[in-house]
């Protein structure tokens, strides 16, 4: 038999997170206060989470410890596998090797358990007795249930309306961890009641969740809220994927020449990519190509602008420095559900802007094709969010063969698509349909950028 599985023992698994912010090419730019539009300070963002959370988010440490009983949780389902995808390269005919971290054998069946675990934790520490949150297809908001489930927290979920209706497998596992599920726009929120007042019927959005969420975390003292990805916190726990994967690489001496991963918020991308950039950074390594896909109906990074913005529909969130499509802009329905925000981590908006790495974007039912090919050759059903990353190898593996280079090609699978088997069943029916989204309609939610001077 050939090795196609790389693991780790989980008394093999790395104790530090790495935080990249300290070796980014230029300094991080600072979130700004939305009314003085000053840079933040330690005590605006207290209201909202634990001083230890605070403390990574503007943290210049290169390593940060993973507290024991984080690594404990952890070790449910890490270290994850690697996989050398041979039966995927036969099927393309190419000369790359092509390997895959694979993040849906975590609880809830994606990444978003790695920083759910650890944002739980602290907000423990702090004697938090609740946590309200946001969520989309459910993804974050089931993976945070299983996290305060754990560590005895309230969890509220504020579940963007479509989802709530057309995707209720995850708001049962939510429930099923005892987490209070909202459709939003609720009217439990000035939020909320706002949007509903203008349309009663308003599907709701990412933006508006995190804006109902946010207003009840400020507002009660023993309330916080926590935030799923783009946040530099966040980044720092996903780095535990890339961390994995390299130890996992070392011991079949390979190194990537290319990474691909999936970028909604950033957290996955980044998470599986920066202890491999710490190496193009230090100029160790300055040929790795890394590549983030994103939906052509979303394409934060691909088409939208580099500025100051809300991460909310209605403006309560401080100004971030970001690729942004505008946050009044609300994308079209993709069945990608986890790529469909608006902004883009400021890290990795940040390595874009000075062209560390490279962004493109790909139409869904290409995308889909991608899954298929990848489910009947490795035997995984992919998260359509991973099948981006998917998709995205299979281009890069493509120019290998054009070129006939034996590169090295790692990409994440962030999650698996057996809660997903609606969208599926919709691809096989031809009811996907390919958006365009013409730059005319994305300029015009540019106009609703804050004017930051
Ligand atoms: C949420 C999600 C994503 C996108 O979020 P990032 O923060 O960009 O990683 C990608 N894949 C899966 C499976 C997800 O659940």
């Amino acid at each position: 038999m050939r090795d196609n599985q790389i693991y780790l023992n989980p008394s093999e698994m790395p104790t530090k997170y790495y935080n990249i912010v300290p070796d980014l090419p230029t300094p991080l730019a600072m979130p700004l206060n939305p009314a003085t539009k000053q840079p933040v300070s330690p005590d605006d963002l207290a209201p909202l989470f634990p001083e230890e959370l605070i403390m990574q988010e503007v943290s210049q440490e290169r390593f940060i410890d993973i507290p024991e009983e984080v690594l404990e949780l952890y070790s449910l389902s890490r270290p994850t596998a690697m996989h050398r995808a041979f039966r995927l390269e036969k099927a393309l005919g190419t000369p790359a090797k092509i390997f895959f971290k694979y993040e849906g054998s975590n609880p809830a069946g994606s990444h978003k358990t790695n920083t759910a675990i650890a944002q739980a934790y602290y907000n423990k520490r702090a004697g938090i007795k609740k946590i309200v949150t946001e969520t989309g297809a459910g993804q974050w908001g089931s993976a945070l249930s299983i996290a305060t489930q754990h560590f005895g927290i309230d969890l509220e979920v504020y579940m963007v309306k479509v989802s709530y209706d057309q995707k209720p497998y995850r708001r049962t596992l939510m429930q099923l961890h005892d987490a209070k599920v909202y459709a939003s726009p609720s009217n439990r929120t000035n939020s909320g009641r706002q949007i509903l007042e203008k349309d009663p019927n308003s599907p709701g959005s990412l933006g508006v969740a995190i804006s109902e969420a946010v207003e009840i975390a400020a507002n009660n003292k023993d309330t916080n809220y926590a935030l799923g990805s783009v946040l530099n916190h966040v980044m720092l726990h996903q780095s535990i994927i890339g961390e994995e994967a390299r130890l996992q690489l070392d011991k079949v001496n390979e190194y990537p020449d290319i990474i691909v991963a999936s970028a909604g918020g950033g957290s996955n991308f980044a998470g599986i990519a920066s202890p491999f950039l710490r190496d193009k950074l230090s100029g160790a390594k300055k040929d790795l190509k890394v590549v983030a896909v994103e939906p052509s109906s979303c394409p934060t990074l691909t088409k939208g602008k580099f500025a100051y913005d809300f991460g909310d529909t209605v403006g309560f969130t401080p100004l971030l420095k970001m690729f942004t499509l505008g946050h009044t802009f609300i994308p079209p329905a993709i069945h990608a559900g986890g790529l469909r925000y608006h902004g883009m981590s400021p890290i990795v908006s940040n390595l874009y802007e000075n062209k560390v790495i490279e962004a493109v974007n790909y139409h869904q039912i290409e995308v889909f094709d991608a899954a298929k090919l990848f489910l009947t050759t490795e035997g995984i059903l992919p998260a359509p969010e991973s099948a981006h990353a998917i998709k995205g190898a299979i281009e890069q593996a493509k120019l290998c063969t054009e070129r006939n280079e034996a590169k090295t090609i790692l990409f994440n699978l962030s999650g698996h698509g057996f809660l997903d088997l609606g969208s599926y069943g919709s691809y096989i029916d031809n009811k996907l349909e390919d958006y365009k989204l013409p730059d005319e309609v994305i300029m015009r939610y540019f106009a609703d950028l804050p004017i930051v001077d």
